[in-house]
């Protein structure tokens, strides 16, 4: 069992309790809290708040002590959108693009998400789950305590199944929780490629059954753009998902607009990711439902075009959550605040909302807003805490490491502090 803790000293404490999820001006509530203490007790909150009220508790007197220095605490960051398991990084292409050629015509040129697709398929499961393994331990060190996973680098039976059984182990082995996605559906592979419809009958017929069976996913994905997959298709695939318990989610209007954020609509799915290219039209649809709104402003910046309008989106009252969309293709990076910089930096999200976005709305779309996201007596200890004094400071100095101390259920999962650890 994981021991009683007193982090004390906290210049800064955001509970982000409050209505969740967050929408609008709500967005921006983050229940600060200055000179703070939080107890935690048997792998949850056991209390929060003032400095003076939580070191009065008896249980409190009792407890190792980690004195923060002043320094913020945040809920645990959770990255509701990664492709974690994949075999290599795609350098070759990045240089490429730097060099003028498009994401899509390298994907037309054999390279992109097919390529990750022929190695992927080569290499043995405890290889994926060895390079897999370092990659949480390098989510968790950037403040990070829950990761959603897709599968869609496998496109066949036994490769999908084996993407998504290597993050069920690494679920069972290691302290990070991992929130598992079906996409089956990530691009049509190559030997169905004069075949799509087919393809499309496989993943909702054969694998999504399969999937549901061996209880891998809680969640059905489908690329739905241009080079992937039609509305139409989508529509089919997340349907039978649904109809096998998965919940849906939707790459959505990502590289073109394709209609893909009504259809998340229509079919009122968890979340609709990236929305670069929605119209003021989507927008206002998008606001009035319950339906996530998932910026993976990552993915814009390494692609070089432009970011999705988060700014609009949040003003028209959209739930927005945002994540990093780490995979090798279009966003290699894990470390959320990273993304909250360029929300910050190039959506005009304030550090406050981005916060918000990271924690609160991103598991609220992973449905465990009851168990994470907020800093609140009852809920899981997940904790991060940054290395400086404002939380303002952690969008602002972007692309510095400034994680100090991650905590998952009680346990103390990264301390750069070594005293801490
Ligand atoms: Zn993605």
């Amino acid at each position: 069992m994981a021991e009683t803790l007193l982090l004390t000293n906290i210049g800064q404490l955001l509970t982000m309790r409050g209505p969740v999820p967050r929408r609008g001006r709500s967005l921006a509530d983050a229940g600060l809290v200055k000179d703070a203490a939080v107890l935690v007790q048997n792998g949850r909150i056991a209390a929060a708040g003032t400095r003076r009220n939580v070191e009065r508790l008896q249980r409190a007197r009792r407890a190792r002590k980690i004195d923060l220095g002043g320094r913020v605490l945040l809920p645990g960051l959770v990255d509701s959108h990664t492709h974690l398991v994949f075999a290599a990084s795609r350098v070759a292409e990045y240089e490429m693009r730097i060099a003028g050629a498009s994401y899509e015509e390298i994907a037309r040129s054999g390279g992109g998400i097919r390529a990750s697709v022929r190695k992927l398929r080569a290499m043995p499961a405890a290889a994926l789950e060895r390079q897999a393994l370092g990659r949480l331990g390098q989510f968790a060190a950037h403040g990070t305590t829950t990761v959603e996973a897709k599968s869609g680098y496998g496109l066949d039976l036994a490769s999908e199944l084996k993407i998504l059984r290597v993050q069920r182990s690494l679920a069972r082995k290691q302290p990070l929780e991992i929130v598992s996605t079906f996409l089956g559906a990530h691009v049509v592979p190559p030997e169905y490629a004069r075949r799509r419809r087919a393809y499309v009958e496989i993943v909702a017929r054969q694998m999504i059954p399969m999937v549901a069976r061996y209880g891998l996913a809680e969640f059905c994905d489908v690329f739905c753009d241009r080079g992937a997959f039609s509305v139409e298709e989508a529509r089919q695939i997340l349907t039978a998902g649904r109809a096998c318990g998965l919940e849906p989610r939707l790459h959505a209007e990502q590289l073109a607009r394709t209609g893909a954020a009504r259809l998340a609509v229509e079919l009122c799915v968890a979340s609709a990711d990236h929305l670069d290219r929605v119209t003021p039209g989507d927008i206002k649809l998008l606001a009035k439902s319950s339906v996530v709104c998932t910026l993976l402003p990552g993915a814009s910046l390494h692609l070089g075009v432009p970011f999705a309008p988060g700014r609009a989106l949040v003003d028209a009252g959209a739930i927005v959550a945002l994540a990093t969309d780490f995979n090798p293709g279009t966003s290699p990076t894990l470390s959320l605040p990273m993304a909250m910089s360029l929300a910050c930096d190039g959506m005009r999200l304030r550090p406050a909302e981005a916060i918000a976005a990271a924690t609160v709305n991103a598991a609220y779309s992973l449905r465990r807003h009851d168990r994470i996201g907020t800093i609140e007596v009852g809920k899981q200890a997940d904790l991060s805490a940054f290395d400086v004094a404002d939380y303002r400071e952690i969008p602002y100095y972007f692309g510095v490491h400034l994680a100090w101390l991650t905590i998952k259920r009680g346990q103390i999962l990264y301390a750069r502090d070594p005293k801490q650890a």
